[in-house]
């Protein structure tokens, strides 16, 4: 079976009949007088059918040996790195979501966690943080909001003679463009509150993973101790969106591959970043590991920060927020996001490309980049 119909297929929990899979918002289970396990639950926090229902879904379109859920993903992050012991070596790639980098200089440390960032395309820098030993390799490919393309295979392999696992946060591709297990990596990280969920409208995080179930084991005891759980509802309703992932997909990439290009001959833009343009410096490595080129598209405004503040200010359809994955189109400014501590250059936009007509997305963008 592909990949597509396991999606939807998969599983089927039928009661009395019904297609779509009921919600069950129970916070308790049934259990016998002296504690006896009758029905597989206990308690929410420990789980839930529907949490179940999500996971199995993730595990089978991931190709994992696993996968658990959390509400959000941060907590999904979060459990991850707290499953090392304190004196751990982790090394970021430079390019990282905003919010993973202020863990790891705010709360990490606090954990005894040493963790260092670096340029994981660069072999030199790469082969001399991993020489002083690592325990913990995490990146995103493409990186948000560079869109900076790194070799999955090529890392995972020196990070695994190196002794470390890896972690690919893969929220901006999904395991409709990309599978980093199969690559070689030991986690994929995905924030579900973007393409998964897909709607704009659920937060929810998961760890899908290669290896044996202890992996599960400690993840699901840190999601019960430290309380990062799904909700019943949101997990329905990310498995809802779960089932129309690869149609979604297709659309939001085509789109972003005709906007990107059409970014691409207009004066005003100086630098289009998406993985499949030609003139992406990772486009080979991008091609080799990805089946399209994403739905996310960053673009340089030529006259820098205000000319690409104008841009945003200007746009009808796009509209400004932050987030991405859903159905609407959004533009943001992310050094304005992201405050002081950004390091991402002022005349960049960031698109998360919709499902609208890429014509009609085009036409907003052209007609905010006029004088
Ligand atoms: C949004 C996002 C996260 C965090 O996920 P939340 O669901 O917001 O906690 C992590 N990594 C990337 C790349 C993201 O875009």
């Amino acid at each position: 079976m592909r990949d597509e119909t396991k999606a939807i297929h998969i599983p089927a929990r039928r009661l009395q009949g019904s297609v779509s899979p009921p919600i069950q918002l129970t916070t308790t289970f049934e259990h016998g007088p002296a504690g006896e396990d009758l029905h597989g639950f206990e308690y929410i926090r420990d789980g839930n059918p529907n949490v179940d229902d999500l996971q199995t879904r993730l595990a089978v379109i991931e190709g994992a040996d696993g996968a658990i859920a959390f509400g959000s993903g941060m907590a999904a992050a979060s459990a991850v790195l707290t499953r090392l012991a304190p004196g751990a070596r982790v090394i970021f790639h430079k390019s990282l979501y905003i919010d993973v980098r202020s863990l790891a200089q705010k709360l990490l440390p606090n954990w005894g966690l040493d963790c260092e960032s670096i340029d994981l395309a660069d072999a030199a820098a790469r082969s001399q943080a991993f020489a002083k030993g690592v325990d913990l390799v995490w990146f995103e490919t493409p990186s948000n909001p560079l869109i900076d393309i790194l070799d999955i295979e090529l890392i995972c392999k020196q990070a695994k003679n190196s002794g470390a696992e890896v972690m690919v946060d893969a929220t901006f591709t999904t395991p409709v463009v990309q599978k980093p297990l199969d690559l070689g990596a030991t986690y994929v990280l995905h924030s579900l509150t973007k393409y998964m969920g897909g709607h704009s409208d659920v937060q929810g995080g998961s760890i899908a993973y290669r290896g044996d179930s202890s992996i599960a084991d400690q993840l699901s005891e840190t999601r019960r101790l430290t309380g990062g759980v799904l909700s019943p509802f949101n997990a329905w309703l990310i498995s809802r969106g779960l089932q129309t992932l690869h149609c979604r997909m297709e659309r939001h990439c085509a789109n972003a591959h005709a906007v990107a290009e059409a970014l691409e001959a207009h004066d005003r833009v100086a630098r289009v970043r998406y993985p499949f343009l030609a003139s992406h410096p990772g486009c080979d490595t991008a091609k080799r590991q990805m089946s399209m080129g994403g739905g996310m598209v960053s673009f340089d405004v030529v006259g820098g920060r205000a000319a690409a503040v104008k841009v945003a200010s200007k746009v009808k359809l796009f509209i400004n927020a932050t987030s991405l994955g859903g159905v609407e189109s959004l533009i943001e400014h992310r050094a304005s996001i992201e405050g002081a501590t950004s390091t991402t250059p002022g005349a960049l936009l960031r698109l998360s490309i919709g499902l609208e007509n890429a014509q009609d997305l085009i036409e907003d963008l052209y007609s905010a980049l006029e004088d």
